[in-house]
């Protein structure tokens, strides 16, 4: 089944677009096997060749301005390139534009020093170096981040860092974390008591506990996540991102991106499994000359599937062009509107994938499997599907007079 854009894009984005999707296509999906089978020493080396093509085509970290080696896009173009790569689990790998690189790229480009440039970010960009982004603790509920135990006492010119986190995606490999640390436990504020800092994973006293096992994940590498521990971690106050107390402020910042380019990607992912989908449905006869797709309970499957899909996308390049006019804090509401809704869109669509497939649905013979478990996740990791509609709910509800 052809995909429809819901919005045209430009001739040059169209003919990038057209580019990515043949790489995806030639080159990506046929290493989805080794995935699938765990086969990770075919893979991995693999995946560094489709990398090394990518960079060499001058397509690498397209997020990036150019004079960083990217190709200059604006979110909502840089939107749809996530849809395209989004078709394969292995796609944002490919192109150097995976959680949680993309994000710690991201921020240090627009916070970091000029020193924290030249150390970090520019072999993150290269590709390098792997880094990963601390900032949930198991003590505490994640979903309201303000919470957290982990310190960073000013002693002279170091902070000393301690505190316990997990799920920091790709910890295992990682050669520096952020890590959100409490420096003023006494900010009135509790959006001012935290800073982000840069912590070498080769400080004494950090310590990789374990990968934590994960439905649906590799748990190796840069698609592992891990949990880690912070024991008296000395690293130079010319370590922090941004001011002190404003590591609130800067994952905000971070993470409106991010659920654009989540969310782009699930569109990618929705629309490979409803390819899937209307494939099976047609191929397959449940007797002589009646496809699947002759039925009218599949027929409304694909027609809620093709509808739920094509909303989810202008809702998520309109959140897109908001915080490109707004930034990530004036596009809050439709940021958290896009976050809960196209989860929930991949997540309904990839299972009426599987159930037109029946059995072979529940195999790994086709990547619906991967996508339904790696991608539950979905509603919960940047922000629980409750607490973002919540916000949504609030918003609305304040022209009623709700004031908390
Ligand atoms: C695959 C994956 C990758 C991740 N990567 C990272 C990473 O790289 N770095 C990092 O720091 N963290 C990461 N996380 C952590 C993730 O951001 C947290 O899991 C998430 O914020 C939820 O926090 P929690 O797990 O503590 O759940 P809790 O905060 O304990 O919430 C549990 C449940 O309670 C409900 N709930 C919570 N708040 C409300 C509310 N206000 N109203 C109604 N219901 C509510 C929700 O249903 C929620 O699922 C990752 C998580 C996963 C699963």
């Amino acid at each position: 089944m052809s995909h429809q854009p819901a919005v045209d894009p430009t001739r040059d984005l169209a003919t990038l677009l057209d580019q990515i999707r043949e790489i995806v296509h030639e080159e990506l999906l046929p290493l989805e096997a080794d995935l699938l089978a765990e086969r990770f020493d075919v893979l991995y080396p693999a995946l560094e060749a489709v990398r090394e093509s990518v960079r060499s085509r001058g397509l690498w970290a397209p997020f990036l301005p150019r004079e960083h080696g990217g190709l200059g896009l604006a979110l909502p173009d840089f939107a749809r390139v996530s849809e395209e790569l989004g078709r394969s689990p292995l796609g944002h790998y490919a192109f150097q534009c995976h959680a949680p690189e993309v994000g710690n790229m991201e921020l240090l480009l627009a916070h970091g020093s000029a020193e924290q440039k030249e150390r970090w970010l520019a072999p993150l960009v290269a590709g390098e170096i792997q880094s990963c982004f601390a900032m949930t603790e198991p003590e505490h509920a994640g979903s309201n981040p303000v919470h957290l135990s982990t310190t960073a006492r000013r002693e002279g010119d170091e902070y000393v860092i301690d505190g316990h986190k997990w799920f920091a995606t790709a910890a295992d490999g990682a050669r520096f974390a952020i890590v959100m640390a409490v420096t003023d436990p006494d900010a009135a504020s509790p959006h001012r008591r935290a800073s982000q800092i840069i912590v070498p994973t080769d400080t004494p006293g950090f310590r990789l506990v374990r990968n934590i096992p994960i439905m649906g994940d590799t748990g190796r590498g840069p698609f592992s996540h891990g949990e880690v521990v912070f024991e008296g971690c000395r690293v130079p106050v010319s370590h922090r991102i941004g001011g002190e107390g404003e590591g609130f402020l800067l994952a905000q910042e971070r993470l409106g991106p991010g659920r654009i380019h989540h969310s782009m990607r699930w569109i990618g992912l929705a629309e490979r499994a409803l390819d899937l989908l209307c494939r099976r449905a047609t191929s397959r006869e449940i007797a002589p000359g009646k496809p699947l797709a002759s039925r009218q309970a599949v027929q409304h499957w694909i027609a809620e599937s093709r509808a739920e899909i094509d909303a989810a996308r202008l809702l998520v390049l309109d959140a897109a062009r908001a915080v490109d006019a707004h930034g990530a804090r004036g596009a809050r509401v439709q940021i958290s509107t896009i976050k809960f809704f196209v989860a929930g869109v991949l997540q309904r669509v990839t299972d009426r994938a599987i159930q037109v497939h029946g059995g072979l649905g529940v195999t790994d013979d086709t990547v619906l499997s991967f996508i339904y478990r790696h991608e539950r996740a979905a509603r919960i990791y940047d922000g629980p599907d409750e607490v973002h509609k919540s916000v949504v709910a609030r918003k609305v509800l304040q022209r009623y007079g709700l004031r908390h």
